[in-house]
């Protein structure tokens, strides 16, 4: 047992980029050993591999469309993506053989899955969460079997097993309660031994056991609930970059990591669009007083980001960070005579999650004439089709004279919560922008003050990230 070592627990989430290639998986592979010097019990939460769940939806999708063609090609990606990491990283061959049979009885699965629904020409969510949930079924049993060949005492373990969710198919809620009874019964006589836990992150199963999954991007999600349920003393998520940064170093290349956000700027940030963690991780942790850090497996002596409840010292920076969420349209519902409909709001509302589309910013113009909000462009029609319906008599009678989109929009959004006390701080996001030209078409600010959201042209995006980004850099 080593000095550093306690008996706390620590849940430790790796991303698809993590577990991409046979290098990303010997840094996991070290980082494990680390961590499980120092810490009593170790949850290791895996993605799939890096592309899989989108090959398995498209294939899915495929299939739906007439294309089973496409079955035969995926089903020789996923046998060479796999084979080819267990034949690298595996060499005691009676274990890689295991390892290989193991995953290739879920590829068999996957591709009768696909071929009932190419039969079918209909993918159902249910459908879909069982295949989508074979990207991760896979990836635990590679990683698991690796940390055996370091040396460590692993287990892969299927979250279906624990935690229990809602039939709410594609983006399953978790059932806290039951999953915590379920968690301990299975992973506290795993940890009791020393055994790592090696966790299918994303997916979830409903109390009478079909597959759920919660939603893309879930896995850093899983490793949230385990953290809240278990508890731990810490979740930390490995990912690509180091920690969370002041934009997504994608459209902004001199982005630097943050050390300390609050809940609330990361919360912001991460339904803004900053894809680093998805934004139902942050609650049960942090609010338990849960530590959640974000780091990177190809940089792991760097200590990331902290996500902290309340900053200690009053922040320095005013604007922490710059976020851009692409592919929406702006739908306007306007009419003079709108004035005089009750409840136009509620009823546009209604329509629209009807639809079971998200809106991630709502603007009305005060004069009651118009009401303005963003959707994701795949949803456009959907949306406008439901609202012509619901306003079928209100357009007849021109008291609604028109429901339209605009083309693509950017949300732009700049985050921190040392804006609530800082005059001033729209003038400068208004000022650059307009110095630079950048047409602002509609804005909103969060009830919180923790952001402003403002709303431009597709094309202004890494213009606009770049300028609201410059603002951090002067402060
Ligand atoms: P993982 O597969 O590890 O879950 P994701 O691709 O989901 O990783 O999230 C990491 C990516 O998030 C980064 O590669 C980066 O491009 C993107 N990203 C967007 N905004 C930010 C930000 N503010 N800070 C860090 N990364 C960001
Ligand atoms: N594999 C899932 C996805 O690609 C979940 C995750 O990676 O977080 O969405
Ligand atoms: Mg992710």
């Amino acid at each position: 047992m080593s000095a550093g070592r306690t008996t706390k627990t620590l849940v430790m989430k790796f991303g698809g980029t993590s577990v991409g290639s046979p290098e990303a998986l010997q840094n996991v592979a070290r980082i494990v050993r680390d961590a499980k010097n120092d810490w009593q019990n170790l949850i290791v939460v895996v993605s799939a591999f890096s592309g899989v769940t989108d090959l398995l939806l498209q294939t899915a999708t495929e299939a739906v469309n007439g294309n089973a063609g496409e079955i035969g090609a995926a089903v020789n990606e996923l046998y060479t993506r796999h084979d080819m990491m267990v034949d690298a990283l595996i060499k005691t061959a009676e274990r890689a053989l295991a390892v290989k049979r193991e995953v290739h009885g879920l590829i068999s699965e996957f591709s009768s899955l696909c071929t009932a629904i190419a039969t079918l020409g209909e993918a159902t969510p249910r459908a879909l969460d069982a295949i989508s949930s074979l990207g991760e079924r896979m990836s635990v049993i590679v990683v698991a079997a690796l940390l055996e060949e370091h040396g460590l005492r692993a287990v892969a373990v299927d979250a279906r097993q624990i935690v229990e969710t809602d039939n709410h198919f594609l983006s399953a809620n978790p059932d806290f309660e039951a999953t915590r009874q379920k968690t301990h019964a299975v992973l506290h006589p795993l940890l009791q031994e020393g055994v790592v836990a090696v966790v299918t992150g994303f997916i979830g199963a409903t109390a009478s056991g079909v597959t759920t999954t919660l939603g893309r991007g879930g896995s850093d999600y899983s490793a949230a609930i385990l953290g809240a349920v278990l508890p731990a003393d810490e979740v930390w998520i490995w990912t690509d970059v180091t920690g969370v940064m002041t934009a997504d170093p994608r459209l902004v290349p001199h982005a630097r990591t943050i050390p300390i956000l609050t809940m609330r700027e990361v919360a912001e940030l991460a339904y803004y669009g900053a894809k680093v963690l998805h934004p139902k991780t942050i609650r049960p942790v942090v609010e338990q007083g849960i530590t959640l850090r974000v780091c990177n497996t190809f940089e792991p002596e760097a200590a990331g980001t902290y996500i902290v409840r309340e900053r200690a010292n009053h922040a320095h920076q005013v604007i922490q960070a710059v976020t851009a969420v692409r592919g929406l349209q702006l739908i306007t519902v306007e009419g003079r005579g709108m004035l005089g409909v009750p409840g136009v709001a509620a009823r546009t509302f209604a329509s629209v999650a009807r639809t079971g589309t998200s809106v991630p910013l709502i603007t009305q113009a005060s004069s009651e004439q118009s009401i303005c909000f963003a959707v994701p462009q795949s949803s456009t029609q959907q949306v406008i089709r439901a609202l012509e319906e619901e306003f079928t008599r209100e357009l007849a009678r021109h008291d609604i004279d028109r429901i339209w989109a605009t083309d693509e929009v950017v949300i732009v959004t700049v985050v921190g919560e040392g804006m609530r006390n800082t005059p001033g701080v729209s003038g400068r996001v208004f000022g650059a922008l307009g110095e630079k030209r950048l047409n602002v078409i509609a804005i909103a600010q969060g009830s919180s003050e923790v952001s402003i959201s403002m709303v431009l042209d597709a094309k202004d995006t890494i213009p606009a990230t770049r300028t609201l980004h410059d603002l951090i850099v002067e402060e």
